[in-house]
């Protein structure tokens, strides 16, 4: 080895990024403490996500914090960069990354670079899924969706207007591939013991709607299988929407292909993945928005370069097609590449990776799941079973196995939780879709956004108490509408509503309130543009 430390700079902290740097340290233990090879490894949080375990904890049958473990303990040898990756120079061996507090950027450089940075959920293309539908990958998505649960227990307790209750009470999630089924399968297990909290609440009046594109869910294994996970979830309340497509959303609508319209303030979408964006910038081959590796894990023509997990397009031997995206092939990828790397430092060939999995499992919630272990099909309570028992033992950190498993004991005997986190601060300004003829808002409501249009049009409309209200102005890109209620800090004047499909950009009464008092021209902008439209 040469002189000057070899640098291996490792990016992205799942499953593919920290098995690397936990084989690194096993592999390279004396030459990291003579200081010959440096460890880095480069992630936006400082801990890995049991992504598994991560659909009980919108049930809350495990803790939020149990399904994660801290990246600085599992790996006490490589130095751990909290940060954002903005760009990557593999001309000059170069990282670039956002400092913490300011906007100063950070540079780190290497000799060995491992691209483990996964995929991204992408709802480009479907008009309003971005702005209204949740995302189900990261542990802040099963916050979220758990509290937004709540949310709508809390409100549908105190409302009496029938159809918004109905929306309030009904949940759609979209995906049936294992995360898509999993999150419905404990969403419906945990709205319907936390629903039996709430005083007005009936247990008939709660809809769990599950949308799959394909005939038969979870298509990953065998049909008898999916089966099975079929009647158990309809036996449990799940309603089954099989070869239907989610085609978009507005605020209190999921917009199916085909026309149909389920009215609902929950929809969760598991099942766009896209390149992640750092990804897709690198002048690297690419298959699928995948980098294209050799059968040793690194990148063609690019020496040096590696990559593995869900980012990677790595052959699969067996098949002769690409391994899947499954944290079980991150992880043996990650093993493979890490002993790869240490045969390239000391001049010796690297091997060729070659896995077969073990076998799929997925959840059902309460004590049911189905796999298929080593060509063996198993369901109900024997699957359920081995689930819980292998994922326990591949939980990193004997810590987090040992507060799973009080989790899961403690939950056997205590009643659900049902308190609502208000962790999240609103945004200023914010996105929004409206389908043709949806009314963005009405003559006599309160004055709370400003919006933009970006692209279709809204028509004003002006009730004034006939039968027909009175066209005022249709409005398109660039033009705005609602200051008027703003300014004045009176009800809206006049109705609003999309005459196509429309797309705003929303900026809240506070925002636009200081920037109105604050920012002179804009001041007199609005007040000028209030004139004309009087
Ligand atoms: C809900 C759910 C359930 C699942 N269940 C299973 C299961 O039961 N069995 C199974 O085998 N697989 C399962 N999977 C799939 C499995 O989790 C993935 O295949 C696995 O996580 C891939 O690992 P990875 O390291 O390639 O990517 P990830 O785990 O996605 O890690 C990528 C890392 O890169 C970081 N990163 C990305 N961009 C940047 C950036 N610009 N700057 C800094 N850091 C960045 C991220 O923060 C993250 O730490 C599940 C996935 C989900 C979402």
């Amino acid at each position: 080895m040469s002189a000057r430390p070899s640098r291996i700079l490792i990016l992205g902290g799942g499953f593919g990024g920290v098995y690397t740097a936990l084989t690194l340290e096993k592999l390279l233990k004396a030459e990291i403490r003579r200081g010959e090879v440096e460890l880095g490894l480069v992630s936006r949080e400082n801990y890995i996500v049991f992504q598994p375990m991560l659909p009980e904890v919108i049930s809350g049958s495990i803790g939020l914090l149990d399904t994660i473990t801290p990246i600085r303990r599992l790996c006490p040898h490589t130095n751990l960069y909290t940060r954002t990756i903005e760009s990557i120079d593999l001309d000059h061996r170069s990282v670039a990354s956002t400092a913490g507090f300011g906007s100063r950027q950070h540079h780190l450089h290497y000799d060995h670079l491992v691209f483990a940075l996964g995929n991204v959920t992408s709802f480009a293309g479907q008009p309003g899924l971005a702005e209204y539908a949740l995302p189900f990958k990261y542990l802040g998505d099963a916050l979220t969706l758990r509290n937004r649960v709540i949310h709508t227990l809390e409100e549908a307790d105190i409302e009496q207007e029938p159809e918004l209750r109905r929306a309030l009470l009904t949940f759609v999630v979209a995906g049936g591939g294992f995360s898509g089924v999993e999150a419905v399968a404990e969403l419906n297990d945990f709205v319907r013991a936390a629903a039996r909290g709430f005083r007005n609440i009936r247990a008939e009046e709660i809809r769990v709607v599950l949308l799959h594109a394909g005939r038969l869910i979870l298509p990953e294994l065998p049909a008898s299988l999916g089966e099975f996970a079929q009647r158990l979830l309809a036996r449990r309340g799940v309603e089954l929407r099989l070869n239907t497509r989610l085609a978009g959303a507005t605020a209190d609508t999921a917009l199916l292909a085909g026309g149909d319209r389920i009215a609902t303030r929950t929809l969760v979408s598991t099942v766009p993945a896209a390149p992640n964006p750092i990804v897709a910038m690198l002048p690297l081959p690419m298959d699928r928005g995948r980098i294209v590796v050799d059968s040793g894990l690194e990148v063609p023509g690019s020496s040096g370069v590696w990559a593995v997990g869900d980012c990677a397009a790595v052959p699969d031997a067996k098949t002769g097609g690409l391994c899947p995206p499954t944290a079980q092939h991150a992880t043996r990828q990650a093993t493979h590449v890490a002993r790869n790397i240490v045969a390239a430092l000391r001049g010796e060939p690297k091997r060729a990776f070659a896995f077969t999995a073990l076998g799929k499992m997925g959840s059902l919630g309460r004590r049911s799941a189905v796999a298929e272990i080593l060509g063996v099909r198993l369901s109900g309570f024997l699957a359920w079973w081995l689930w819980r028992t292998i994922y326990l033992m591949k939980l990193p950190g004997l810590d987090r196995k040992i507060r799973v498993a009080a989790d899961w004991t403690l939950d056997l005997v205590l009643p659900t939780d049902i308190v609502q986190l208000k962790t999240d601060r609103a945004l200023a300004v914010r996105r929004e879709y409206f389908e043709p003829g949806q009314v963005v808002f009405r003559e006599g409501d309160r004055g709370d956004w400003l919006y933009v249009v970006t692209e279709g049009e809204v028509e004003v409309l002006k009730d004034g108490g006939a039968a027909e209200p009175t066209p005022l102005r249709r409005l398109g890109p660039g033009e705005c509408f609602g200051e008027i209620a703003l300014v004045s800090d009176r009800p809206r004047s006049a109705t609003v509503r999309a005459t196509c499909a429309t797309n705003v950009l929303a900026v809240d009464r506070e925002a636009f309130q200081a920037l109105f008092a604050t920012l002179p021209p804009l001041r007199g902008f609005f007040e000028s543009l209030i004139e004309t439209r009087r």
